[in-house]
């Protein structure tokens, strides 16, 4: 299946990106594009900007961007992608006209489902984690889709409760497509990979995996199943415990993944839905009720922010008797939360979701040393700031500096002795203690930029809009406009401008009054804005007058598009205080060619162009070419 199988009118109703996204998406689909150019986009998008900015933070565990370009830097340029992508559908669509479709429930559905996604990939190896969390956040999206296409007839069908089968099969029967159909044309309209896509197609059954030969997509769809089947309890009223999902259980069953990480993946995912809530501005269901709630392993504490002397402690020990007398003197008394590996390449798996405070290791063991556990934790960003305390039957000057040299914090001999490590533990829990609070102090700040940012947003939005049509200003098509020419111009393709004019307009304010005038004006706004294809951008330029800007079409293809646009106005019957009339348009089109030209000298061969329009009898087309004026 294609992009294509979406009838015309059913995608331009579609969810679809705006702004900065489509421009962040179009940009990376060349392969000029560097991080520069990204950044550069991005920094026109305030909420982007600071969403991201936050994200960057939070992935670097204690700070330290302050750049859009790094940012873009650390995140990488696919997953600044993505995430724009997601954010850009969020935003537009968080409430909407369809009574039945339950918005909080899909979003907050989503939101979980994308970050147990990403939690899952990271635990266990499955590629890019931001592009799978964008590809959950989006897996649903068909159904948004045919709510924001089909408002009543979609209501109409979700007004009793359906299994997800018989959903699809009355989606195709009422509508002629499904919403899963319509998720994965998105999808690879939006340039996410085949590998991806089939998941997506098959995330509500777990039918069909079998069949699956691409390596790697079959674990991917069985992720994003068990992903969707959590999100779906999560939101189910009454639920109180995820961890004993059947879906999960079976899955990590499959993958040998302990019930520790387990629980720590769900409340990851969980705290990320709501901090993401707060941040995308989504209302979402109450999870609260699901936080710390899952069984724990007997004897294993939860961690309690700092509150206590408690903390997560991973040790890692080849040793097994050293091993159990760690666990013993560390969990029995005092209570920590553990877990423990037995050499260094386990303990990096386990500590990316179990997310430890502290790691003790030993220096000496198989497959990979202490020494390269520590190496590896500080080349991580999420490994930087945990703090390490080393055994060792070493403490020789020169082994200590190797030690220290490799981002070691402190460190204890062997024999152990208990009340050493006591000593020791008091000292990280002093650093980890401040570091939290450090932390978040941090957070708070970050998070108050971040909804800085947001309200400028708005603003902008609002300064960006027409207020009496609902469609972009004469400011935002001039941006638009210079972003079009140099996109033009770099990609050595062409643009059409097309400038329009109410014909007799002052006819209908004298007939009428302003009031209908108004009105008038805001039905053509619209009327154009249907007729124009995604890509282009529509806006009122001034008074009675619009403006139109094309790109990648030729000049004589700019012609066939004015006309249809003055044919659609013209066709469009308005009733006018009982009186039933119509309106006409003057267009005038230019196109910028190949050979450079100025936005200047573009602008004035367009209003040429309406003039010969008006000039020649109004309701008609004129281009202008080579400097030469003809009427079409
Ligand atoms: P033509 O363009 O075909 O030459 O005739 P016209 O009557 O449209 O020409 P003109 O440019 O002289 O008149 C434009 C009118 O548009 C005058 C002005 O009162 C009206 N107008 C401009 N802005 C608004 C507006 O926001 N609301 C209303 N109701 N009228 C507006
Ligand atoms: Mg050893
Ligand atoms: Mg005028
Ligand atoms: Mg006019």
């Amino acid at each position: 299946m294609t992009a294509s199988i979406l009838p015309q009118k059913l995608r331009r109703k579609l969810p679809s990106p705006h702004g900065v996204a489509i421009a962040i998406l179009e940009a990376s689909q060349s392969e000029n594009t560097g991080i520069d150019d990204i950044a550069e986009l991005v920094a026109n998008d305030p909420a982007l900007s600071g969403r991201l900015l936050q994200l960057a933070n939070a992935a670097a565990m204690g700070g330290g961007v302050t750049s859009i370009h790094q940012a873009v830097g650390r995140l990488g340029m696919d997953a600044v992608k993505n995430l724009a992508l997601g954010f850009s559908v969020v935003d537009q669509h968080s409430s909407g006209r369809c009574v039945h479709f339950p918005y909080r429930k899909f979003w907050s559905e989503s939101l979980l489902m994308a970050h147990l996604m990403r939690e899952l990939a990271i635990a266990v190896n499955l590629g890019s984690a931001d592009e799978l969390f964008t590809c959950a956040l989006l897996a649903r999206i068909g159904c948004l889709g045919l709510a924001t296409a089909y408002p009543e007839e979609y209501s109409a069908l979700l007004s009793a409760p359906l299994s997800d089968e018989k959903l699809l099969a009355q989606e195709e029967a009422l509508l002629g497509i499904h919403h899963l159909d319509i998720s994965a044309a998105l999808l690879r309209e939006w340039g996410f990979p085949e590998l991806l896509i089939t998941p997506v197609l098959l995330h509500e059954s777990p039918r069909g995996y079998e069949s699956i030969t691409v390596s790697g997509m079959a674990l991917i769809a069985r992720a994003l199943h068990v992903a969707y089947c959590l999100a779906k309890l999560a939101c189910t009223p009454g639920t109180t415990d995820l961890l004993h999902c059947t879906e999960l259980q079976e899955f990590a069953q499959a993958l040998s993944i302990p019930s520790n990480v387990l629980e720590s993946m769900l409340q990851n995912a969980l705290t990320q839905s709501m901090t993401w809530a707060g941040i995308l501005q989504i209302y979402l269901v109450d999870f609260s009720a699901l936080l710390n709630l899952a069984t724990p392993e007997a004897g294993v504490t939860h961690y309690k922010e700092s509150s206590s002397t408690q903390l997560r402690i991973l040790i890692v020990e080849d040793d097994p008797i050293i091993r159990t007398l760690l666990q013993t003197w560390l969990k029995v008394e005092v209570g920590h939360s553990l877990m423990s590996a037995a050499d260094g390449a386990e303990a990096l798996a386990i500590a990316r979701s179990f997310m430890p405070q502290i790691i003790i290791t030993d220096w000496r063991m198989p497959v990979m040393n202490g020494l390269d556990l520590c190496k590896a934790l500080r080349q991580s960003e999420w490994g930087q700031s945990i703090y390490v305390l080393m055994l060792t039957a070493a403490d020789g000057d020169d082994d200590l500096v190797q030690a220290f040299d490799a981002g070691v914090d402190d460190y204890l001999t062997k024999p152990l002795n208990r009340k050493a490590l006591g000593a020791r533990l008091k000292a990280a829990w002093r650093y980890v203690h401040m570091r939290e609070t450090w932390m978040r102090d941090n957070d708070r700040l970050t998070r108050s930029a971040a909804e800085l940012a947001l309200s400028n947003r708005r603003f902008q939005l609002a300064s960006l809009t027409d207020a009496l049509t609902g469609i972009p200003n004469r400011r935002a098509g001039q941006s638009v406009l210079v972003q079009a020419i140099s996109a033009a111009q770099r990609y050595g393709v062409p643009l059409c401008v097309i400038s329009i004019d109410i014909d007799h307009f002052k006819a209908i304010n004298d007939n009428f009054g302003h009031v209908v005038g108004d009105e008038v004006l805001h039905t053509i706004g619209q009327t154009l804005q249907q007729a124009a294809r995604k890509e282009d951008t529509v806006c009122r330029w001034g008074g009675e007058e619009f403006f139109i800007i094309a790109p990648n079409i030729s000049l004589s293809e700019g012609a066939i598009a004015a006309e249809r646009f003055r044919k659609f106005v013209e066709q469009q019957t308005l009733t006018l205080e009982n009186t039933v009339t119509s309106v006409t348009i003057s267009l005038g089109v230019a196109c910028l060619d190949l050979e450079s030209k100025s936005k200047d000298q573009l602008l004035i061969e367009a209003d040429q162009a309406l003039y010969a329009a008006k000039r020649g009898g109004r309701n008609r087309v004129a281009v202008s070419e080579l400097g030469e004026v003809r009427l079409i």
